[in-house]
């Protein structure tokens, strides 16, 4: 059973699936989509989602290939690096709700799949010392011989299995926006398609096209619990401020209705340090709630159900039982190390983000000498972005049938 239909959860119950292991998916929502999920796929999810059978993205999810990243500070460029770095595909954007459902069809072709949607796990049920399965909110208990759950950052599943989580320090939050494709013609032009970072007067923001239209969507980056209360008005004015011209003066002239937001997005980092008990498993954001910084979460779900399949199919083939819970260990071994790495990656990115938005003496000195400073920039970034890009090898793997 898998409780959960993100990334984690549809991509673990197509493996299952389709090596006709009967599973159960339950997601609490009626629908796929949501206000907004991560949509990055990065070459280390290209890799997860090939072992899931799709050597390339199917044309029916809208998609957007990354043309690049750029980073200004006080209006000058700092940073420019084409997409692709190094070696695999290029960052590509993703529809994550068109992403989640062609996995699901893919599952649905195999009689062992069942999927009920729109109904909420309350908690877990147990038989012995071991999680036999879960409780509905209708007060129906359902029976399983193993419990994945993919239920998210907040997951309930985590708490009622007594798997706490290791929290880092509490980092920045992002307050997303999306702005009106009508209204953005310019300015989308200007962005030809890349990934710009903003930095200035001691904020920052990120701006970027959409996968599924021709939205842009801008993450403003701020500490925890940041209260700013502004009308849509004076949000265009202070992300005015936080940047130069063209850019500047393109933002004050847009409507006020083009401007939708903000949804807040808590970051909570942390990592459990033990993912499973007998009879459960925790997978995706429920087991390592991740920073949005270079949009690994995705990634890492996906990456997470494909280690977790390799290690559950010759268990569950045998039955389930005693050897399934003895597969179990074998998953958070082999996903901790590449968490680990993931999340130091994320914190460092943070750290120098961080360090240039409070520092208005150093964004200076960067502004007022580019070329200078430039080509050092791009060689620390690119050091991190590599690593964060291509993730840890998945490791050797009997593979997924
Ligand atoms: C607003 C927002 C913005 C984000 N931005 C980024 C980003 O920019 N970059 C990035 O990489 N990542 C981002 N993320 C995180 C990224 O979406 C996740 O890392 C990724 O989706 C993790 O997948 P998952 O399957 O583990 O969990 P999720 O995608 O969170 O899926 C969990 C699913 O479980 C369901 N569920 C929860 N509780 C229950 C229950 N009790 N019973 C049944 N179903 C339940 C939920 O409805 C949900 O569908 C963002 C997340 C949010 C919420």
């Amino acid at each position: 059973m898998v409780v959960g239909a993100g990334p984690a959860g549809c991509a673990i119950s197509l493996l299952l699936a389709r090596a006709d292991i009967p599973v159960t998916l339950l997601e609490a929502e009626p629908r796929l989509s949501s206000p907004f999920r991560g949509e990055a796929l990065m070459p280390s999810g290209f890799e997860a989602l090939e072992q899931l059978g799709f050597p390339c993205l199917p044309a029916t999810v809208p998609q957007r290939r990354l043309k690049g990243w750029r980073v200004l500070v006080e209006g000058h460029p700092l940073l420019e690096v084409p997409e692709p770095i190094g070696p695999g595909p290029a960052c590509t954007l993703v529809a994550q709700e068109e992403l989640l459902a062609t996995l699901l069809a893919q599952a649905s072709e195999s009689s062992c799949f069942e999927r009920r949607q729109g109904v909420r796990v309350t908690g877990l049920r147990r038989k012995g010392d071991r999680i036999g399965g879960v409780t509905l909110g209708d007060g129906e208990s359902l029976a399983a011989d193993l419990v994945v759950a993919c239920d998210g950052r907040a997951s309930l599943l985590r708490e009622e299995a007594g798997l706490p989580l290791q929290l880092a320090p509490p980092q920045h939050e992002v307050l997303w926006f999306l702005l009106a494709a009508e209204a953005v013609a310019e300015i989308r032009e200007w962005l030809g398609g890349t990934f710009l970072t903003v930095l200035g007067a001691g904020n920052g923001f990120a701006l970027f096209e959409t996968a599924a239209d021709q939205n842009l969507r801008l993450g403003w980056l701020c500490r925890p619990g940041d209260g700013l209360d502004l009308s849509p008005g004076e949000w265009l004015e202070h992300l005015a401020q936080t940047c130069a011209a063209p850019l500047a003066p393109w933002l004050r002239q847009l409507p006020t209705s083009a401007l939708q937001g903000p949804l807040r997005l808590p970051i909570q980092v942390g990592l459990a340090k033990r993912w499973h008990q007998n009879g459960f498993l925790l997978l995706g954001d429920g087991a390592h709630p991740l920073s949005p910084v270079r949009a690994q979460g995705l990634n890492m779900a996906l990456r997470d159900a494909v280690v977790a399949a390799e290690e559950l199919l010759p268990a569950l083939r045998q039955g389930g039982g005693p050897a399934l819970d003895a597969a179990l260990p074998g998953i958070e071994r082999r996903r901790q190390p590449e968490l680990h790495r993931i999340q130091a990656l994320q914190a460092a990115e943070s750290s120098s983000g961080e360090l240039l938005r409070s520092q208005g003496w150093l964004r200076q000195l960067l502004a007022a000498q580019p070329s200078l400073f430039r080509p050092l920039m791009t060689q620390i970034w690119l050091g991190r972005q590599r690593q964060l890009r291509q993730g840890l090898p998945l490791g050797s793997s009997p593979g997924v049938p």
